[in-house]
């Protein structure tokens, strides 16, 4: 027999996507674990409300840094076990691109743990750049430049070399190789290495096919790269050349599509070999997927193979090249950002309320026969509706319902006519729903129904800051209540967020076989808290995230699991209001100013006294502090009464 908290696992898939990190314990509470088969773990419910009682409340972004170290360890091991499995003579490394997540608990956990196999950064702007050049990393570990660069962009990597980083510059364009050869010619000391960075004729798959492929964006054609070697040969210093890079889009869902990348890599990689360049490393640039889903399908949120696979593709698949060419085995380089830091993150939301979006009786509908044909139609076809007839009972409610709008509209019902049928219409519907489910087959028009009854949970957060991807990719991430997963869940549930946007929703799913269109959530309980967790939004979410609404940056906490339960090491707190409008270049000062100067007109027109004046100034000004989502005072959440079958 499974349990309850079995049973739950399974709906919320957390086995699935959640790499063995997350569990749920004893008090079905939701459970983070430092690394996979790791006996310590630390309870999220209690997390968070350690973390109220500091006044730190939700929306809160927690970060589990072990897990970025967690999976630093995970695919350097499945590399080197790849290396010695195949024989394999040359190395691997990772640099992680910032751009991923340029948090600086980040990088530098992602240091700390990385250093250890000469892992080091690629920068992919200045200001990454500017960054990264502060940050120690171990002495063999590479700094790589990648995107567009002018002359400065160029000369803070010289800066860089000089000061005794191992920084390659990839060239992109054929101006980058005309700035470098220009600023090489008066730089002393350290040197930095040049890369290419090559347009594939492969391509990726999933939703960033298009960063592969001959229209790529990036990278040097066929020509081109013929042209770089020329020109560096003739400058005399073709020894600068040591790196062949290239990247064909993130979240790549199918392993295909990834070894006929490697084949061709590899096989351009030797052609350039034999033409007498020192070149000895291989950037297979980023892409590992990660499985939001967990279905381990070539699915857009899903990769049909595992980081082992992965790596035993890449360099099984480079070494048949090299061998065949017969060159010598580059050093691997590899720039995975979204398989490292995705897991690390999780956004905790708390359910305010349920909206109510459908008709809902508030006082019981009594039915008499003076009402309109109508409406009596409408209650017979609730009261006689069965397993045997909702079909046909189902689009009879339809027809009543348009009718029950042309007469309204013609003047012929009255206001409470229209409520009363709008309600008996809805309980058709959900009486119908419920036979629906019944029943073997569901057919669709009844999936459409499921959608149009099921609940609307008003959920504390922002899409448009903290899962922008779901609104602008349609990108699935799991959802998880923290709490009562000992507890089935008994309603189903959409999300809505608190941005004034209709686009501000949640109602995608990730499913094993499907998108789920509703999540199965518990009934809101008025006395307690209802806290959900949006898991694996450590890449790419806040960096991509944005000010819509001027909500701005959630409360934010660092938490370290250890034998005892959990450490929490940080606390950040979110965006003020006051911050929130001074990123709209509302400063403080022009904003009190303003509305005092109103204030004191109010007073001097005798419309407000001295003492309602200054409070009101007071009021105002120590808003500034506040924090912009929705503040939660005791009992919080505001649950109703439906479904009731
Ligand atoms: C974005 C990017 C990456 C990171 O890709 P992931 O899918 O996050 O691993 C690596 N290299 C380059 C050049 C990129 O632009």
């Amino acid at each position: 027999m499974t349990t309850a908290i079995e049973q739950t696992v399974e709906t919320y898939g957390i086995e699935n996507w959640g790499a063995g990190y997350f569990d749920v314990n004893r008090k079905g509470n939701l459970i983070v674990r430092p690394a996979e088969g790791d006996p310590r773990s630390a309870d999220v419910k209690e997390i968070v409300e350690d973390l109220a009682r500091r006044g730190i409340t939700a929306p809160i972004l927690l970060r589990f840094p072990q897990l970025v170290a967690a999976q630093v360890r995970k695919l350097q091991r499945a590399f080197s076990k790849s290396i010695r499995e195949f024989e394999y003579q040359g190395a691997h490394m990772c640099v992680y691109p910032m751009k991923v997540n340029q948090q600086r608990s980040v990088v530098e956990e992602y240091l700390r743990e990385g250093s250890r196999y000469d892992f080091g950064l690629e920068a992919g702007s200045k200001a990454e750049l500017y960054a990264a050049m502060a940050l120690e990393q171990s002495a063999d570990s590479l700094l790589v430049l990648n995107g567009f660069k002018d002359e400065e962009f160029i000369q803070l990597g010289f800066a860089g070399a000089k000061s005794g980083k191992r920084v390659v510059i990839v060239i992109e364009k054929l101006s980058e190789l005309d700035h470098i050869l220009r600023i090489a010619e008066t730089h002393e000391g350290n040197s930095p290495m040049i890369g290419m960075r090559v347009k594939l004729y492969s391509k990726g798959s999933g939703r960033w096919e298009k960063s592969g492929g001959e229209a790529a964006k990036f990278g040097l054609t066929t020509t081109e790269l013929l042209e770089v070697i020329n020109r560096l040969k003739e400058a005399g210093q073709i020894d600068m050349l040591r790196l062949l890079h290239f990247h064909i889009g993130s979240q790549l869902t199918d392993i295909k599509r990834i070894k006929n990348a490697m084949k061709e890599a590899a096989r351009v990689y030797a052609k350039v070999y034999q033409m007498k360049a020192p070149i000895e490393l291989l950037d297979v640039g980023g892409g590992m997927a990660v499985d939001y889903d967990g279905s381990k399908t070539a699915f857009d949120s899903s990769a049909n193979y595992s980081a082992q696979e992965f790596a035993n593709d890449v360099i099984y698949t480079i070494k048949q090249v090299c061998d065949d060419e017969n060159v010598p085995h580059p050093t691997i380089i590899q720039e995975s950002g979204r398989f490292l830091s995705a897991y690390h993150a999780m956004l905790i939301t708390n359910i305010l309320e349920e909206i109510e979006t459908v008709v809902e009786d508030i006082t019981p509908i009594e039915i008499d026969e003076d009402d309109p044909q109508v409406v009596i139609e409408l209650g017979d076809l609730r009261e006689t509706i069965t397993i045997k007839n909702y079909r046909e009972y189902y689009h009879d409610a339809l027809e009543h319902r348009e009718e029950l709008f042309t007469l309204f509209n013609l003047g012929l019902i009255s206001l409470e006519d229209r409520a009363k049928g709008e309600v008996l219409f809805w309980d058709v519907c959900e009486r119908a729903d419920r036979y629906a489910q019944q029943s073997k087959y569901v057919p669709e028009e009844f999936g459409d129904l499921r959608k149009l009854l099921c609940a609307k949970y008003l959920a504390n957060f922002s899409v448009f800051r903290s899962v922008p991807d779901h609104w602008a990719l349609d990108q699935l991430f799991p959802i998880v209540p923290i709490q009562s997963l000992n507890k089935t869940p008994t309603e189903f549930a959409t999300l809505c967020d608190i941005t004034c946007d209709s686009d501000g929703v949640v109602d995608k799913f990730v499913d094993l076989h499907d998108v789920k269109q509703v999540l199965e959530l518990h009934k809101l309980d008025p006395d307690e808290p209802y806290y959900l967790a949006f898991m694996l939004v450590g890449a790419y979410q806040e960096a991509m995230g944005n000010n819509h609404n001027l909500f701005g940056a959630p409360n934010e906490a660092h938490i370290h699991i250890d034998e005892e339960g959990y450490l929490i090491k940080k606390v950040i707190r979110g965006t003020t209001v006051g911050e929130a409008a001074g990123r709209a270049r509302y400063e403080r000062g022009l904003l009190h100013d303003g509305f005092r100067r109103q204030v004191t007109q109010r007073i001097k027109d005798g419309e407000l006294s001295e003492a309602e004046g200054s409070e009101l100034v007071n009021f105002y000004e120590s808003r500034y502090d506040a924090y912009t989502y929705i503040a939660v005072n005791g009992n919080q959440v505001k649950g109703r009464r439906r479904h009731d079958y």
